[in-house]
């Protein structure tokens, strides 16, 4: 018996609201939230997360709410000057005042044995006031109301494919890491594949010798310099 976990995604940016003029195209281009939840739903349904089981790892699923955020983010956490950009502590401040007004299930609604692990998505062009460009997503925890839950925001990439692979690294690390295994996904950056539609992260296995494993896809390793990665620093979390 592993740990379970509840997973619920919050979308800060009315970008995220799906649009007529708009149809996505997963390798170019914006995408809206439903495209990301049904990029979520792969990794949490296709097997990907299953070589989390050796490290005490149950299930996690996705939960009953999403919020839509009617409101854009602060537009100095756009200006480019790392002063001026958001802390890790504003990412909580935005969940706590989403769960207030509704659009999220508090941690303490969870089932006894879950545990809340909350998934931001940021829109482009953030800027990391704790982090700056050492970071496209990153996994830590709060408390509220006597409850605890883990979170991670997320950078929007270049397209859905790219930051798939950013959410996808943040969703198994905030597991590894609440399990006592650390961030097992920063030496795979460069191992990507694709679960059913979805472009996910390789994560390190032990009991496969160490070498980084993308359950349920076919693993291909992208040459050195390839675009997805030019922007992508080493991914480092707490
Ligand atoms: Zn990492």
């Amino acid at each position: 018996m592993g740990q379970d976990f509840v997973v619920q995604s919050a979308y800060w940016g009315s970008t995220f609201r799906p649009s007529q003029q708009q149809q996505t195209d997963p390798a170019h281009g914006p995408f809206n939230w439903l495209d990301m939840n049904g990029a979520i739903f792969e990794m949490l349904y296709s097997g990907y997360l299953s070589g989390l089981d050796q490290y005490g790892f149950g299930s996690a699923y996705l939960g009953s709410r999403t919020a839509v955020s009617p409101d854009d983010p602060p537009a100095a956490w756009r200006s480019g000057n790392q002063a001026d950009g958001f802390l890790d502590d504003d990412i909580v401040n935005y969940l706590i005042r989403e769960i207030e007004a509704g659009r999220l299930n508090a941690p303490g609604d969870a089932q006894t044995g879950e545990l809340p692990l909350y998934m931001v998505i940021l829109p482009q062009g953030l800027y990391s006031k704790d982090h700056f460009n050492a970071a496209v997503g990153m996994h830590y925890s709060f408390d509220y109301a006597g409850a605890h839950a883990l979170c991670a925001w997320n950078m929007q990439g270049d397209s859905l494919h790219d930051t798939s692979k950013i959410v996808s690294h943040e969703l198994v690390e905030a597991i590894s890491a609440q399990l006592g295994h650390g961030e097992i996904a920063d030496d795979c950056l460069s191992t990507s594949g694709y679960v059913r539609n979805t472009m996910v992260q390789g994560y390190k296995s032990d009991q496969d010798g160490g070498s980084c494993v993308i359950p349920g896809a076919l693993t291909r390793k992208l040459p050195p310099g390839n675009p997805l990665f030019i922007h992508e620093p080493h991914l480092v979390g707490v």
